[in-house]
């Protein structure tokens, strides 16, 4: 196994402006970026550059009607796009298609062997993007696109996602919920109280991909206990029946206990907690192959905080030992 951690990051990813005091703001990766090189884990970390993905690419998930609403919103100088929380600018058609095209940058350095997992700090986020939807400031979703990039141009036939953004990713599920492919566990705050309000235990997918979505929504004040518990009593087993070839985990950090847009009560310990668990799944089943999208996370020195130990967690796993 090569020895090295990705991280895939461009200042494009800074000139999506979702607008004045909107909480998904560029200063969010600006603060990833400033502790990685304080910290001087930069020096250890792989450039990945991102590269705009192409929209036939995007168009396997995303409908060609939608795309084009979404670039032409933006050329006018819109300032929102479908729904008041997916602010836009002129450059956000641009910058969102630079974070698709920056996990499949990822996803190439990965199965190339060029590198062993990887860290995609990029903005927009993706998963509560649907087909023909922007919805929860995400447009495009990023991290479903990397599975579909998984499945048709490397032909892997069994690609695990886990969500531990306090929302449900709405997007993710909707877009694969009848493919067995693509295993979507999400750990997110109990629906009736939490946005976008889907994530019910009872979706669990459809047709043939029915069993292959597991919601694991935690009542409100959920802290490293219940989480910790939900992930290993529940998720993981149910992930090591599956036994993932790839394992893509949608990074928010916004369970936080700190975090100013939802409820619960997730400590800086607990998502190392929680990444060692899904670090050892990966080892275990997939070759060590992971990636880390970024989602949401919006107190910023939490999300340093928490970026910093999970990059620490990536570069370890990489040398072959994974951190407490
Ligand atoms: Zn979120």
């Amino acid at each position: 196994m090569t020895a090295a951690t990705g991280f895939v990051y461009d200042e494009t990813y800074l000139r999506h402006r979702p607008g004045e005091s909107h909480p998904e703001r560029p200063a969010r990766l600006e603060a990833i970026v400033q502790r990685l090189n304080q910290t001087g884990l930069i020096n250890e970390l792989t450039p990945i550059a991102p590269y705009k993905a192409p929209v036939s690419w995007v168009e396997k998930l995303h409908d060609a009607e939608y795309i084009k609403k979404f670039q032409a919103a933006c050329a006018r100088g819109a300032s929102i796009f479908m729904v008041p929380d997916c602010g836009i600018c002129p450059e956000s058609y641009e910058v969102a298609l630079l974070a698709v095209g920056g996990v499949f940058a990822a996803v190439e350095k990965i199965m190339d062997g060029a590198v062993a997992n990887a860290f995609c700090a990029v903005r927009p986020p993706g998963h509560h993007a649907e087909r023909a939807r922007a919805l929860g400031f995400c447009f495009f979703n990023n991290i479903a696109l990397g599975a579909a990039y998984l499945l048709e141009r490397y032909g892997l036939e069994r690609v695990a996602i886990i969500d531990w953004d306090v929302h449900h990713g709405n997007g993710t599920q909707r877009l694969f919920e009848d493919d067995s492919r693509i295993f979507y566990l999400s750990l997110h705050e109990d629906p009736q109280f939490c946005y976008p309000g889907t994530g019910f235990r009872r979706e669990q997918g459809r047709g043939p991909g029915l069993g292959f979505t597991l919601n694991l929504p935690l009542p409100m004040h959920s802290g490293d206990q219940e989480y910790l518990r939900a992930l290993t009593q529940e998720g993981l087993p149910r992930l090591k029946k599956f036994a993932p070839q790839f394992v893509l985990l949608s990074a928010g950090f916004d369970a936080h206990e700190d975090d100013p847009l939802a409820h619960q009560e997730v400590t800086r310990q607990g998502y190392r907690a929680m990444g060692r668990m899904l670090l050892e799944l990966a080892r275990d089943y997939a070759q060590g192959r992971f990636l880390t999208v970024l989602e949401g996370g919006y107190n910023l020195m939490v999300l340093a905080d928490c970026v910093e130990d999970h990059v620490r967690q990536l570069i370890s796993a990489a040398r072959g030992q994974i951190d407490p």
